[in-house]
């Protein structure tokens, strides 16, 4: 039976799971929308993710998890926090990222990545919903425009209407009002995504700008909050093929880590079962069997939040 490795993100909003052979490919990765910290959705993207793959829990030596609910999931061997995960997937993905901004359904964060490739800084807003994919989704139902369309509708936008309120529910309110007053959908979709991304650029300072650039999460799949982002900041942000799963395929790399350290101390005792043979063929009178040892590994430089 073939091994494999397990990344999962269980986010607030979608749940992420990555499958990895012991090279590190990718060998199946699933996305499920089924509500907040949702053990269901947890659930069904990893039975989509094992379908994907061809194989069966049994085959998958380590899996780690991430997210919101990380600490909740039975088929996790181990937790690490968003930010080590976010930011080692998107090293993965991106390997001359110096910064990473990760903006899912609940939370923001800037991650700010060494030479080393090692989380330096970070920031992370968690308390309010401005700056996240909830107020996104908040204003897409206010305007009455499917999540998926929004973006596409608000990069049309030509109009400089600015959005003042940075909560959630007052935002909601303004732009109500700003369509009473007869301001197109296109136009008040722009002013919220420059919201947001105004939101954004704050964070951003708060670690200090750092070139080049990755954007991750879901949002990342919303073009106009790239646009807005990019326009806020003087800079072009770098979207990888799927960065909605970044943070699953940092925790899937962490578990290949681990597997492959359980794996080198394998060959270490296997090592000294030799050596020990030897003696043994030797004629040595003494053969101790080596001691079964399991280690975790501890990735340095990133600080749990
Ligand atoms: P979490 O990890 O916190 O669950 P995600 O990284 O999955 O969050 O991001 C969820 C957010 O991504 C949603 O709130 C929504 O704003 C945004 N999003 C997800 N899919 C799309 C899409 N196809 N188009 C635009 N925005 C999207």
């Amino acid at each position: 039976m073939k091994p494999y490795v397990m990344g999962i993100d269980f986010g607030s909003t979608t749940s992420k799971t990555v499958i990895l052979d012991m090279d590190g490919g990718i060998v199946a990765s699933a996305v499920s929308h089924k509500g907040s910290v949702s053990d269901e959705g947890a659930k069904a993207s990893i039975a989509e993710a094992l379908a994907i793959a061809g194989i069966t829990q049994k085959q998958v030596v380590r899996a780690v998890s991430t997210g919101y609910g990380r600490r909740m999931l039975e088929v996790s061997d181990k937790s690490y926090t968003e930010i080590t995960c976010h930011a080692r997937g998107a090293i993965a993905m991106v390997p001359e990222a110096r910064m990473v901004i990760d903006i899912g359904g609940q939370d923001s964060k800037v991650i700010a990545i060494d030479a080393l490739g090692l989380v330096s800084q970070f920031a992370m807003n968690d308390r309010c919903a401005a700056g996240t994919g909830k107020f996104l989704e908040a204003l897409a139902r206010a305007v009455g425009v499917p999540l998926e369309d929004m973006g596409p509708m608000a990069l049309r936008a030509v109009e400089d209407i600015t959005i003042s309120s940075m909560c959630a529910t007052f935002a909601e309110t303004e732009v109500v009002a700003l369509l009473a007053e007869g301001k197109s959908k296109t136009e008040v979709l722009g002013a919220v995504h420059a919201a947001i991304a105004a939101r954004l650029v704050g964070l951003v300072s708060r670690v200090g700008k750092r070139e080049p650039l990755v954007m991750t999460g879901g949002v990342a799949q919303n073009p106009a909050a790239v646009h807005h982002l990019e326009k806020a900041l003087g800079l072009k942000l770098i979207i990888p093929q799927r960065p909605q799963i970044a943070g699953a395929l940092g925790a899937a790399l962490i578990a290949l880590d681990e597997a492959r350290e359980h794996a080198a101390d394998a060959a270490d005792e296997d090592d000294k079962v030799d050596a020990s043979l030897d003696a043994a063929r030797c004629g040595t009178p003494t053969c101790t069997a080596p001691q079964a040892r399991v280690t975790e590994q501890v990735i340095h430089g990133p600080r749990p939040h």
